[in-house]
């Protein structure tokens, strides 16, 4: 088991992990098997003694408040998480510079959230399932763009916060896929009437339909992690409850 701990004289974080026991084995120059040397490593006792005499705690780290700018998998990454004494509530960083390094994990102060930074059609991928399903009666290519055209309006309309996320699950942490809701639905066919006629409109219809809750009509949100700067603690009279409880947050954190 992970545990984080945090020196209260310092405000710094280590996050012990089952591996800082581990001895690390480094292998001879002359690279022969008998010749591998045992490092005896242990990071944590490193850092109890740089931080000896100073008051360590253990910290809970927050549910669902790890965001990550790239895929988890990436080793060069950085993340953010939340994570509390049971009294206040601390924003970790946690980073590597390069991939020779350990994982760094920091304090910082103030807050993030994630913020929307797009809403977007896949626009190649509606092109090419339109070939591929209008093949036998191929569509003019102004026809297409006509249909991607409406349909990035209605994209770049939506409302994020009102969106249902589709079951697909995305590669990218900070990109969500959603579905497009009945009132953009109904605009959507609506206008594709103007575009499409006949058996054409039938078939556009039937495609809408098949593609809206899965595949290639899925909207793509794309999010990135907003950093808010602490609000400096004033220490002034009628100050909000809410003001408050943010300024004793940052000042403890000095
Ligand atoms: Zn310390």
């Amino acid at each position: 088991m992970n545990q984080l701990v945090r020196c209260t004289a310092c405000n710094e974080v280590f996050m012990k992990t089952p591996f800082d026991q581990w001895p690390a084995y480094e292998s001879a120059l002359d690279r022969s098997p008998n010749h591998f040397r045992t490092v005896e490593k242990d990071d944590f006792q490193e850092f109890t003694r740089s931080h000896r005499g100073h008051r360590l705690e253990d910290l809970q780290i927050l549910e669902d408040s790890y965001v990550s700018e790239k895929p988890y998998a990436e080793p060069i990454n950085v993340c953010y998480f939340k994570a509390t004494n049971g009294r206040e509530r601390f924003v970790i960083k946690k980073y590597r510079e390069n991939i020779e390094e350990p994982l760094r994990y920091q304090v910082i102060p103030g807050d993030y959230s994630l913020k929307c930074s797009s809403i977007e059609i896949q626009s190649k991928a509606i092109r090419k399932q339109l070939e591929a399903e209008f093949r036998a009666t191929p569509l003019i290519p102004a026809k297409i763009a006509a249909f991607l055209r409406l349909f990035r309006h209605i994209a770049q309309t939506a409302d994020p916060t009102t969106l249902e996320a589709a079951l697909e699950e995305s590669p990218h942490p900070l990109q969500i896929y959603y579905k497009i809701d009945d009132v953009s639905l109904a605009f959507l066919l609506r206008n594709c009437r103007n575009i499409f006629r006949g058996k054409e409109y039938t078939m556009i219809e039937d495609f809408v339909l098949r593609h809206r809750e899965e595949g290639v009509l899925l909207l793509k949100g794309t999010y990135k992690i907003q950093l808010i700067d602490s609000v400096k603690p004033q220490p002034t009279v009628g100050a909000t409850p809410t003001a408050l409880c943010n300024a004793e947050a940052t000042a403890t954190k000095k």
